[in-house]
């Protein structure tokens, strides 16, 4: 059975290179009907935070990427990767290191100096017929894993192809530090043996990591997951993402009017392709996402897109949802909801060229202030001559029927009527209701505004 799983550090945000893996991840296992699990590798103490797991829970959520299994955390499975380090001393797989950190650091430099790799020298590895040395007093063991010497590592990377990497290039790695805790590469390993992973994909900083978690796993006689690498995501300008250029934390992206399906989309894009496919729904996605077609070359996060996909679920979303998400905001900028227009229907009117929520919030705010025209505009506009047919059209506003098709037409009878063209009403009209000039077609205004609001507007000015 396809079992995957997404393993954040939570050390800050989630970004949007672990939010992409974690869809992968996701999106693979609903593809084969699998089982996606939540691990949390929580073994720096240092750096890790309660405040970072829930950051990364959050934008999972909001991402709508569900686990099946977890969260798992590292720092509550210590038991057992004592117990698999004890095991392995046992069966010869790992053995007990008294090297100092100076002398292991001299090795590295002599390593170094004689045009190598640095490395540790296998001072106390143990080997047939080999006799060790003293064991320092008072000085307490790192575990080392006992690497093979020869021979390579080959996986068939289902991003990367073939990687081959030979034992020579990998020294003993410290498995458990002098006071006992695991490092990394194990805790992963064992973890995903555990976790019974049948396919990882991560980010291809990670490659350097998998032989090493590979010879764990075939030391202890395990089976082996499938590896997948991705290629990082580049920032707009081609060089590394960083915060200082693009939003990288994933929850920057609903606080400035971002829809998940959006966000969704454009990260599935970025790395993997379906044919020319640029919209498509979640389960269009896991429907086609079985690992192949990914891209082995670096995305770049390009905002554009992401904000021609967020327009696209924005024009496609429901009036009412969009509403509940520009609410708050608008409230904040002083919106007045009594006494004016429903805000879902300003919302659908407004909304064919938002880029995002908070774009479309601010356009619609001219439909929830009092309306403040400045008087030069009134002098220009609001003239004496125009006085008495805007009376005429109140009269009309207040029996005419009340539809879009309905208002365009009697705007049409009052301007032939008084020999005129439509900006000589239509300009008068939107200073009354909004204070502005800029605002959608005026029969459109005027309906959603609603008669009563038409009407009490006018009244100020008659
Ligand atoms: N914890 C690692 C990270 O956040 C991921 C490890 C893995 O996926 O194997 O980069």
């Amino acid at each position: 059975p396809v079992r995957t799983r997404f393993a954040p550090s939570p050390t800050g945000y989630l970004h949007l290179g672990g939010a992409r893996t974690a869809l992968y991840s996701w999106a693979f296992a609903r593809h084969f009907g699998g089982t996606f699990v939540l691990r949390i590798e929580d073994t720096d103490l240092e750096r890790s935070t309660p405040e970072a797991v829930q950051a990364i829970i959050d934008g999972m959520k909001w991402l709508g990427l569900d686990h099946d299994e977890g969260p798992f955390y590292q720092m509550q499975r210590m038991d057992r990767y004592r117990e698999v380090l004890a095991q392995m001393l046992e069966a010869g797989t790992a053995y007990q290191c008294y090297s100092s950190p100076e002398e292991v650091q001299e090795m590295r430099e002599r390593a170094t100096a004689a045009g190598q790799k640095p490395r540790y020298d296998g001072t106390w590895r143990p080997e047939e017929g080999k006799t060790l040395p003293a064991i320092p007093e008072g000085r307490k063991p790192v575990l080392r894993f006992k690497n093979p010497l020869d021979g390579d590592v080959t996986w068939n990377d289902f991003v990367k192809g073939s990687i081959t990497i030979s034992n020579r290039e990998l020294d003993d790695l410290v498995i458990a530090r002098p006071d006992g805790t695991p490092t990394y590469n194990f805790c992963v390993a064992i973890d995903d043996l555990d976790m019974q992973i049948s396919h990882v994909l991560r980010g291809d900083d990670h490659v350097n990591n998998t032989p090493r978690q590979i010879n764990i796993l075939r030391a202890i006689g395990a089976p082996l997951p499938q590896y997948g690498h991705l290629p990082m995501i580049l920032g707009s300008d081609g060089a590394k993402m960083s915060k200082r250029k693009d939003a990288v934390n994933v929850m920057d992206y609903p606080a400035q009017g971002y829809l998940p399906e959006a966000m969704l989309n454009y990260l599935a894009r970025l790395g993997w392709s379906h044919g020319d496919e640029e919209v498509f729904s979640m389960e269009q996605m896991t429907s086609w996402f079985d690992g192949s077609h990914l891209s082995n070359s670096a995305a770049q996060f390009n905002v554009e897109k992401l904000n021609w996909l967020n327009n696209h679920y924005i024009k496609q979303a429901d009036n009412e949802r969009l509403a509940g998400l520009a609410r708050e905001q608008m409230i904040a900028a002083g919106a007045v909801f009594e006494g004016a227009p429903e805000l879902a229907l300003v919302l659908g009117m407004m909304k064919e060229r938002a880029n995002t929520i908070n774009e479309l919030a601010a356009a619609s705010m001219l439909f929830f202030r009092a309306p403040q025209p400045e008087s030069a505009l009134v002098a220009q506009h609001i003239t004496d001559a125009i006085k008495p047919v805007l009376a005429q059209f109140a009269e009309r506003i207040a029996t005419v029927e009340w539809s879009k098709e309905a208002v365009a037409a009697m705007i049409k009878e009052v301007l032939a009527a008084n020999t005129i063209k439509m900006p000589l009403l239509a300009m008068p009209l939107r200073l009354i209701l909004t204070g502005q000039l800029q605002t959608p077609a005026i029969d459109q205004v005027v309906v959603v505004f609603g008669r009563e609001t038409v009407l009490a507007r006018l009244a100020k000015w008659l």
